[in-house]
């Protein structure tokens, strides 16, 4: 099969009225809404290092999206659109099939339309996605805006990826394959939030970008973090580990004023969202277990970690 029928195939839909120009010319062209900023993220997964080999292909294609729109979230930003840059070994029906189906369902959840991309034979299964989304300008969630004072909040709960990865048979394997991008509340959070990351890493890691980038440390309450019941009855510090040093969780971890969390925690959303700790002056993560200090150290997943 030809390139371009396989595109037609598996990745051309009927245009909508917001994409000037989608798939099937040499580039995509969108026309800004006025007074939007436009905000950009790519993100790769590798079969073998994003995802184990036998990963349903279905869930390939959700998760390659959900990444991405992830990151958006991430900004405070509305996601817009996607392109995809897919390196395929060879051309296998069934897996585009499923891969596509996987791809357009996480895209139809959140209006997201796939407006181009690239598709190429490679040696290894590589999933590239460029996402776009538009925001009202200077209304970014950036990761340096932290302010003492504020509560550290993480949106649904962490850990259950890892331990999912660590126990393919057990429910929770969903959120490692389906994570759920937090749109809404990212959205909900621009101009409210003082600085936003999206939980990929690790939250340790994650939360350390934020404090560094912001110039301040962090006190976490470790009672307080939002696991699952399934991993309540492991020992405490496997409990601590998944939760802050598992990755692939996709959640929002955000800084917010009392205040502002407070209306925000008043206003009808239906995602959980809890308070773990405080931006305090300094650097580092200091962690408290019911009042105890906890000397503990985490590192979160890394690239590159042995060059
Ligand atoms: P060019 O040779 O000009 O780069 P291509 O032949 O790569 O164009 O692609 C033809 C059209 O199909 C373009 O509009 C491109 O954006 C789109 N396209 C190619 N691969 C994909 C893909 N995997 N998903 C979505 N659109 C794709
Ligand atoms: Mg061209």
């Amino acid at each position: 099969m030809a390139e371009f029928s396989l595109i037609e195939r598996y990745f051309q839909r009927p245009s909508t009225s917001d994409v000037a120009l989608g798939i099937g010319d040499d580039s995509a062209i969108l026309i800004p809404p006025t007074g939007k900023q436009l905000v950009i993220c790519a993100d790769t997964m590798v079969a073998g290092r994003h995802f184990p080999l036998e990963t349903d292909p279905h869930a390939i294609g959700w998760k390659c999206v959900a990444v991405n729109l992830s990151d958006i979230a991430a900004m405070g930003a509305k996601p817009h659109s996607i392109l995809l840059a897919l390196t395929l070994p060879q051309i296998d029906h069934d897996w585009l099939t499923r891969f596509s189906q996987g791809l357009f369902d996480c895209c139809d959840q959140f209006g997201v339309r796939l407006i181009g991309g690239d598709t190429t034979q490679g040696a290894q299964l590589t999933l590239s996605v460029t996402a776009l989304g538009w925001q009202d300008i200077d209304q970014q969630v950036p990761r340096a805006g932290a302010q003492v004072g504020d509560l550290i909040v993480v949106s649904g709960q962490i850990g259950d990826a890892a331990f999912g990865l660590a126990h393919r048979e057990h429910p929770l394997k969903h959120r490692l394959d389906y994570p759920t991008p937090r749109c809404e509340l990212g959205l909900a959070l621009a101009g409210v939030a003082h600085s936003m990351i999206d939980v990929s890493d690790g939250l340790a890691q994650d939360l350390g970008h934020i404090l560094k980038a912001s110039g301040v440390s962090a006190r976490l309450y470790l009672e307080q973090l939002p696991i699952d019941k399934s991993l309540k009855s492991l020992p405490q510090e496997q409990q601590w580990q998944y939760a802050l040093a598992g990755g692939d969780d996709y959640e929002l971890c955000f800084t917010i004023s009392p205040d502002a969390y407070n209306r925000l925690n008043n206003s009808s959303f239906d995602i959980k969202m809890t308070p773990i700790g405080e931006i305090c002056a300094g650097t580092g993560i200091r962690y408290f277990y019911n009042n105890q200090e906890q000397q503990l150290q985490f590192t979160g997943y890394e690239h590159f970690a042995s060059s």
